[in-house]
């Protein structure tokens, strides 16, 4: 099949500055050239991510790549997005890996932490040498963080850390957890090191969506880290819940890629495809199909650019990044689902791109809130009435 051009029914790259583009295109490039040729084997194995590849994602300036200083790259809300999306045109395991070590594990450290935390973290992690996990969801606790029983208690200048962590993308493979518990003043955060003792992390196995990429569970037993590893800014659930406006923003890019690789897949393949003496293209029923997923991506790409520009005005709040993240998950799948669908039976083999990211996008709208949680968040929003 031809390369990826990109998708931009209404001109929107007219929008967009020389640097946004070319943080785009860079992104866009290394993606079919060095990643797409690899992620056949890492999901045919049972959930690896490409390691080898982290260098170059560091060098690509693409960890924390919207944080400024400590090595990070300092790129506009926009441009960070565009990355997002080229990661997920990719697999929504790559984009997950930059996610969480950029708007889960730097951003608190960047937001909430002292200046020896910043010191010691951020400039390890931009440079890929030290990758994060997340630990907030729980067996109990999911959409419900509230429900959070992992427990934090203080003697003298040590904290003991005791409770389990589920579906923690990287667990497995990072050298450093910001993990949320319940201290007697409430919620805090704590970097814990991954070899500390009393810390274990195993792989969850199985898995049929996001297989490029590790998940794990965290079991804590009276770890043990100094107050000096509290992030000393982030107090209560409003802490974590920012790091993961910050994450949801980059997902409602991100599945935009997934998207529009699989809209691009099947517009090829139903051109090259011949069916009752004509190519596929040509029926009707065909054309129904790409062009719901042309007009829902030309949509959701303004949705996001506006997201973006309000982001950098410093005007976002979480409640739009919801109707973003809502929106533009739920497409992307409805996408990939008929894009499958347009390939026949060679939908359903990873040959194609669009079953992996069909089963991928499953995981993307289940985490970072559910399809159905932003729904009950924005509906509170609108009407005033807390139904969650
Ligand atoms: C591959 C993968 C990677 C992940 N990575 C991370 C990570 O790095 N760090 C981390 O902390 N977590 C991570 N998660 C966890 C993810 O954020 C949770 O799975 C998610 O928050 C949903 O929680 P849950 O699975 O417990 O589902 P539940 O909360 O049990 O939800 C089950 C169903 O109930 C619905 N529901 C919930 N509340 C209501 C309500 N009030 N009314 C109606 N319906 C409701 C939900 O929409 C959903 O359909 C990951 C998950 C996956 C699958």
């Amino acid at each position: 099949m031809a390369d990826f051009q990109g998708v931009d029914f209404l001109g929107l790259d007219e929008l967009l500055a020389d640097e946004e583009r070319l943080a785009r295109d860079t992104v866009r490039d290394w993606v079919s050239a060095e990643f797409l040729p690899l992620i056949q084997q890492h999901v045919r194995q049972d959930g690896s991510f490409p390691m080898e590849l982290v260098p170059a994602i560091a060098e690509l300036g693409l960890f924390g790549a919207n944080l400024s200083g400590y090595g990070c790259a300092g790129m506009n809300n926009v441009a960070y997005g565009l990355v997002m999306q080229e990661l997920e045109r990719g697999d929504s395991g790559l984009r997950s890996f930059a996610s969480v070590q950029g708007s889960l594990c730097m951003y608190p450290i960047y937001t909430y932490g002292s200046d020896e935390q910043k010191q010691q973290w951020l400039p390890e992690m931009s440079a890929g040498r030290a990758i994060g996990c997340f630990g907030l969801t729980e067996p109990d606790a999911g959409s419900h963080v509230g429900a959070m029983r992992t427990r934090a208690r203080r003697e003298g200048d040590i904290w003991h850390l005791s409770g389990t962590k589920r579906w923690i993308t990287n667990g497995s493979i990072a050298r450093l957890a910001i993990i949320w518990a319940v201290t007697d003043e409430g919620v805090r955060g704590f970097v814990v090191e991954t070899d500390r003792p009393g810390f274990e992390a195993r792989d969850i196995k199985g898995k049929f969506s996001l297989r490029g990429s590790v998940t794990s569970e965290l079991f804590l037993e009276d770890v043990q880290v100094p107050e000096s590893n509290r992030l000393p800014k982030a107090e209560g659930l409003r802490a974590p819940l920012s790091c993961l406006t910050q994450a949801r923003y980059g997902i409602a890019w991100g599945a935009m890629g997934a998207a529009m690789a699989c809209y691009d897949e099947a517009l090829q393949y139903s051109k090259e495809r011949i069916v009752q003496g004509g190519p596929l293209a040509s029926k009707q029923l065909t054309q129904e199909k790409l062009v719901f997923m042309l007009t829902e991506i030309t949509k959701a790409q303004l949705l996001a650019l506006r997201l973006g520009r309000v982001k950098d005005e410093g005007k976002l709040t979480p409640v739009m990044v919801s109707m973003a993240k809502r929106n533009n998950v739920d497409i992307a799948l409805q996408i990939a689902r008929q894009a499958r669908d347009l390939l026949g039976a060679n939908g359903i083999v990873d040959d194609y791109q669009a079953m992996r990211h069909m089963m991928n996008l499953e995981t993307v709208r289940t985490y970072e809130g559910t399809h159905d949680v932003h729904t009950l968040i924005l509906g509170e929003h609108i009407t005033g009435h807390r139904a969650l």
